[in-house]
């Protein structure tokens, strides 16, 4: 039987544990023995935590034998590389945190933990979530699920080749400029970022602080929704953490779609988009309309300078946190420096790989006198306008519809000596980054044997409307349940 567990999502799962068709100890070892045989294929995870995976599956089953034990008791999951966790290393996918073990755990991580889920590692991911298709890496590209040459996109890409081969229900992830939801689509999962300050950042390694924000990559919106509701809360050790309290977003699934108002936004369909791709998301739309909801076209005439924008402010602010890692406290420190100049250059050049650099670079640049005015005050102006027509939208519908990423998976290799193309990936994941908003992505296809993502974007805080719609769509649809072949 345990060869088929993996058949199951984590509410299954959870389910099971608890009526005892199976224990923790059991699900760990299948789901250990699927990372193993994966690993040389997939390279999903940077660091696999068997042993203490184990031990903690053996004090779960005591507790569920005791009727104790959180709404996640004894299920597996994993973490972006990029959550810290206590005693185990956490390199963001960088040379510069190779030997980084942390002293403590990100409240993420202490919050799943409490829960009950059981972590089997740490995931693979673009170095410092920099990038759209996992090549960024130190530790070597991921490869997507559906076919092993192709991208699993970025910067989550370990998280969902994981979730997409069904090598762990669920795994934690970030988004900063789209990275739950475009690798998300382009490995066939259901992937949520909720809005800004919804989950604590703390213990998360900073890349851009004013866009990062932490979410779940799981296989429907079922299990996203009882994920996330483990994750979420006020935290006092984040500043920008809200204090509003976490609804139940799994009572709210089934909440009938009659009187939903649905808008497509005009501008992600009018050009750049892949036809048969666009073709996916208008029968998904036709889903959605028959199962009550009301469909209209919403124009919102600034979102086409995102990427611009994006690629002002992100990079600013990550030249700022990344500043830290000098070579005297912590990370890569060079061989025998000279001086402290040679121990900065040095430490530095050896420990960030080429994006990070460029980021770095491009970041300082607007940020300098003279040009921060024309670039960064600038690039924060749009940003006011981008979120102004969200806020004008959502005054109009409940959700917003489109593309999640303009094409489907694409070669590793075809794009990493073009960075701007390689940009372009996030057109239509930015967005709700910079307004920041609650946003998912959920399977509704495949375009030449790869699959594509629908995207929805709630207002503030609308996670529990967001989930609702994706998972009615779910009950209609089964691109979900579909496993590539060779993971089946
Ligand atoms: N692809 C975007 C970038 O490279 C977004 C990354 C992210 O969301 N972490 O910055």
């Amino acid at each position: 039987m345990s060869e088929l567990l993996h058949k199951n999502g984590l509410t299954q799962l959870a389910a099971g544990l608890r009526t005892k068709q199976f224990s923790s100890v059991e699900l760990v070892r299948a789901y250990l023995q699927r990372i193993e045989a994966s690993q040389s294929v997939l390279n999903a995870f940077i660091s696999v935590t068997a042993e203490q995976a184990l031990g903690a599956a053996a004090a779960a089953d005591r507790d569920i034998a005791a009727g104790r034990g959180g709404a996640l008791a004894g299920v597996p999951i994993a973490h972006k590389d990029l959550f810290c966790t206590a005693g185990v290393r956490t390199t963001c996918g960088s040379r510069m945190l190779a030997n980084f073990v942390s002293p403590y755990d990100a409240t993420v991580v202490a919050k799943l933990k409490s829960a009950g889920a059981i972590t089997l590692g740490k995931l693979n991911m673009d170095e410092f979530a920099m990038g759209s298709s996992n090549e960024t890496s130190y530790y070597g590209p991921v490869r997507n699920p559906w076919n092993i040459d192709f991208v699993p996109g970025g910067s989550s890409g370990g998280s969902a080749a994981a979730v997409a081969a069904r090598l762990i229900p669920g795994a934690t992830a970030t988004d900063t400029g789209g990275s739950i939801r475009q690798p998300a689509a382009l490995c066939g999962i259901t992937g949520i970022k909720p809005t800004y300050g919804r989950v604590s950042r703390y213990g998360m390694v900073a890349f851009a602080s004013s866009l990062d924000q932490g979410g779940v990559l799981a296989t429907s919106a079922e299990d996203a929704a009882l994920m996330l509701r483990e994750m979420a809360g006020f935290d006092p050790n984040d500043s920008t953490s809200v204090d509003t309290p976490v609804p139940d977003y799994v009572a709210s699934l089934d909440a009938p779609l009659a009187g939903v108002k649905i808008g497509l936004i005009k501008e992600f369909v009018d050009e750049g988009l892949d036809r048969e791709n666009e073709r996916r998301i208008r029968e998904a739309l036709a889903v959605l309309e028959r199962a009550g909801a009301s469909l209209r076209e919403v124009s919102l005439p600034h979102l086409p300078s995102s990427v611009p924008v994006y690629y002002v402010v992100a990079p600013a602010e990550c030249s700022s946190n990344l500043a830290r890692y000098d070579g005297v406290r912590f990370g890569h420190r060079c061989q025998e420096p000279r001086d402290l100049q040679d121990l900065y250059r040095r430490s530095r050049g050896e420990g960030f790989g080429a994006e990070v650099k460029r980021r770095i670079m491009t970041g300082t640049y607007v940020l300098s006198a003279g040009y921060y005015d024309a670039y960064y005050l600038k690039a924060q102006r749009v940003r006011q306008l981008i979120s102004a027509d969200f806020k004008r939208a959502f005054g109009e519908v409940d959700v917003l519809v489109g593309p999640t990423s303009p094409t489907a998976a694409f070669r590793i290799g075809a794009k990493t000596a073009d960075p701007i193309t390689m940009y372009l990936n996030d057109i239509y994941t930015i967005g709700a980054n910079l307004a920041g908003l609650p946003a998912l992505s959920i399977p509704c296809g495949f375009v030449g044997g790869l699959p594509v993502g629908l995207q929805i974007v709630g207002a503030h805080f609308a996670e529990a409307r967001i989930l609702n719609v994706a998972h009615r769509y779910q009950l209609e649809t089964d691109w979900h349940r579909k496993l590539p072949e060779r993971f089946a």
